[in-house]
């Protein structure tokens, strides 16, 4: 039997009907990241009774862990993505459409990934609708966004809490960013927002994207739907403070404005995409880092 030291077994394979197989019939290579689509911790193993689902672990709003099925088991959370997956149920703090989902539970999140890691390598961290085959909004747009986040800290190897997503004040938008520590992805690719903000009628982005790719875009996400809002083909920029910090060559910089008025009514975070297609996408390589620490409400 296989169950995380952080997790407390909770009503363990014990619902009121066998929710899982015995054994797997693949090698596990990936955790996929649920949202509970309930504020209630408590009732978790006890629905599935009478729903034919199931998940190894679940986490509370306050951070604590328990355990529902043996992780050499296959618990039924993702369909095609069962046989290779260890599923994890995030408990919300509220319902639709928000899907909330607390700093507490994504830290312990952390901790149970890098746990799991720990005893069995590394893995690929997914969202449940990511599986393929599967259609769902799961895990919802308050925890879809921040999976990045989520991988960045697991691999980085670092528990230190994120600081809590703060819209900035237009008193600190251009110097905020020293707020907020490099995103590294632990294979030599780095990237920093170091102005984020409103300025008269455009939103100015700065920054920089360490990652050996041709181009550099600048994508809007809308994060309350994780959806793209707008690109930009962003020109680089020398950056020789950081190229002698992090020992590499080229422009590294961008420094960009969209117009604000499309934007209105949304919240954006900023993707930087370090790809080899020239329209942004994709094909052909890229590398990608989403700074969901620091978002704006756009008045
Ligand atoms: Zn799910």
């Amino acid at each position: 039997m296989t169950v995380s030291k952080l997790a407390t077994p909770y009503m363990f394979q014990n619902f009121g009907a066998q929710r899982w197989w015995n054994g797997r019939s693949q090698k596990i290579t990936t955790i996929v990241v649920h949202h509970a689509a309930t504020t209630n911790f408590g009732a978790m193993p006890s629905v599935w009774r009478d729903r034919e689902a199931s998940a190894h672990y679940g986490i509370g709003q306050n951070g604590e862990i328990r355990a529902y099925v043996d992780e050499e088991n296959t618990a039924w959370h993702c369909g095609n993505g069962n046989a290779y997956s260890i599923g994890i149920e995030c408990t919300n703090t509220s319902g639709e459409p928000n899907w909330g989902v607390s700093n507490a539970t994504v830290d312990a999140l952390v901790k149970l990934i890098q746990e799991i890691q720990s005893r069995r390598g590394k893995l690929q961290i997914v969202g449940h609708r990511d599986v393929p085959g599967n259609s769902t909004v799961c895990p919802g747009p308050s925890l879809y966004p921040r999976l990045q986040e989520i991988r960045n800290r697991v691999n980085s190897g670092s528990d230190t809490p994120a600081p809590t997503p703060t819209p900035s004040k237009p008193t600190n938008v251009l110097t905020a960013g020293a707020g907020y520590s490099v995103l590294s992805d632990g294979k030599g690719n780095h990237a920093h927002l170091d102005e984020y903000g409103p300025t008269g009628p455009k939103l100015k982005i700065r920054g920089w994207h360490i990652a050996n790719y041709k181009h550099e875009f600048i994508i809007l996400i809308d994060r309350v739907t994780g959806k793209e809002v707008t690109r930009q083909l962003a020109k680089g920029v020398a950056r020789a403070d950081v190229n002698k910090a992090y020992n590499t060559k080229g422009n590294v910089g961008f420094d960009v404005t969209f117009d604000l008025k499309p934007l209105k009514g949304k919240s954006i975070v900023v993707l930087m995409r370090a790809t080899n297609d020239p329209k942004g996408n994709t094909t052909g390589g890229f590398q990608d880092f989403t700074e969901t620490r620091w978002y704006h409400d756009i008045k």
